[in-house]
């Protein structure tokens, strides 16, 4: 077990404050820190610009905002909680009274301390979200308030961080998160932490790497878009992916399968958590979710999964100022960490190989693969070496993978992965 719980838990308190959105400062200042843990490189895609059915928006910074009651106080103030203002708000400031305020305020009845985060991208308004307890407390009928929202739309970028970490084969796989939500621990700075670190992990252990990992920061649906847009071909060309996001809640740890309910990486999950003895919740493929709502469009088809631990949409503080630091622990992200690390250890080894001497068996002992003395056993299974390279001499016809085989002859993968890379070494096996 990896122990960055630390670590995380440091960057949890720095980033959380931050206020993003799909574009801003406020993501480009969460790169910045995230550089701090990987090489990321920083790009920046301009307003206007069409990608696919979708064009990028201005972009949108905010510095203040607040709403003044009658005798001049302050009732609700941006820098106590930058859930107050509806993401994208256009610039304001003018008297108004409570009738014509009513309809521009966002409150929760259901859960009364808690301010609901509210956006409107992609239709010019401008909005208040309050808990319902304040709407209550500070608010009446009558009264005249003084509103300002200090922000700005204009020409200018939207930001992704990616890093292509590369391994011995060019054949890739994505790791991709969402960096647009402002103050809100689980959804979705959990899954951009846990991110982070699965990169800085991979990049250790770089040279041993089997494949090669594109991993991406992104705003949510738009920045997946434009980046799918301008990295068509290497996209395309992905079979399988893990969208990582809502992984550090304190309730059950769960996973949502990819588009293929029989992929491999959907029965490999189910493996990592069992063999670590931990419950978990399936959630089957939905055109709902996050980004592998693009990355599983038909042009795409990218098996994507997402390890869980309270999902979007499932919890109580989902999308409020109560999906906070109490809410997120550090430790559950250590855990997070570490199952995903698990699992992309297992997609790693998972090959296909294409057997080079089709034509009868190979002569094993004059590849020096026949054992000297016969019947030894491999430690924790009940199978031999020798037996395993003559199943998979017996099965990898190119079109079959390692873990396909594993689970065939119910041996763990890396036993597997072990003497393949033998036979790979004497040149009887090779990669598709
Ligand atoms: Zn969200």
């Amino acid at each position: 077990m990896k122990d960055c719980t630390k670590e995380m838990g440091g960057y949890l308190k720095r980033l959380f404050p931050i206020n993003r959105s799909i574009t801003g400062d406020g993501n480009r200042k969460t790169l910045k820190i995230l550089q701090e843990i990987i090489p990321l490189k920083v790009v920046e895609y301009p307003s206007g610009q069409q990608v696919y059915d979708w064009t990028i928006p201005k972009e949108w910074n905010i510095k203040d905002a607040w709403i003044k009651n009658s005798k001049g106080e302050k009732v609700i103030d941006f820098q106590v909680s930058n859930l107050h203002v509806v993401s994208y708000s256009t610039p304001i400031h003018k008297k108004i009274s409570f009738e014509e305020l009513k309809g521009n305020l966002h409150y929760l009845e259901n859960i009364p301390e808690a301010i609901p985060y509210r956006t409107s991208y992609y239709n010019e308004s401008w909005g208040f979200c309050v808990s319902y307890k304040q709407y209550q407390e500070l608010f009446q009928e009558g009264e005249e308030y003084e509103i300002r929202i200090d922000s700005k739309l204009s020409n200018g970028g939207l930001s992704i961080g990616e890093i292509l970490i590369k391994g011995k084969s060019k054949k890739e796989y994505l790791i991709s998160c969402y960096i647009c939500h402002p103050s809100m621990a689980n959804d979705s700075l959990s899954g951009v932490i846990t991110t982070a670190f699965i990169a800085k992990e991979l990049l250790k252990i770089q040279d041993t790497l089997e494949h090669s990992y594109r991993v991406v920061f992104v705003p949510e649906t738009i920045g997946a878009i434009a980046y799918s847009s301008k990295n068509e071909k290497e996209m395309k060309s992905i079979d399988n992916g893990l969208v990582v996001t809502t992984c550090g809640g304190l309730g059950d740890f769960g996973y949502k399968q990819s588009w293929e309910e029989g992929n491999f990486i959907n029965r490999m999950i189910e493996d990592v958590f069992n063999e670590n003895n931990v419950m978990f919740l399936t959630y089957p493929f939905d055109i709902h979710g996050s980004d592998e709502r693009q990355y599983s469009s038909q042009g795409f088809r990218i098996n994507c999964t997402t390890i869980s631990k309270d999902r979007y949409y499932e919890y109580d503080y989902y999308h409020t100022s109560l999906d906070n630091l109490d809410f997120v622990k550090e430790e559950s992200l250590n855990k997070a960490l570490n199952l995903y690390l698990q699992l992309i250890n297992k997609m790693d080894k998972n090959i296909v190989y294409k057997n080079l001497y089709p034509n009868c068996e190979v002569m094993l002992s004059k590849h020096d693969l026949y054992p000297k003395t016969g019947g030894a056993i491999l430690p924790n299974s009940d199978i031999s070496a020798l037996d395993i390279i003559l199943w998979v001499l017996y099965y990898c016809d190119g079109r079959i993978d390692l873990y396909e085989i594993s689970k065939k002859l119910n041996v763990n993968m890396c036993l597997i992965y072990k003497e393949t890379k033998r036979l790979e070494n004497k040149k009887i096996l090779e990669r598709v």
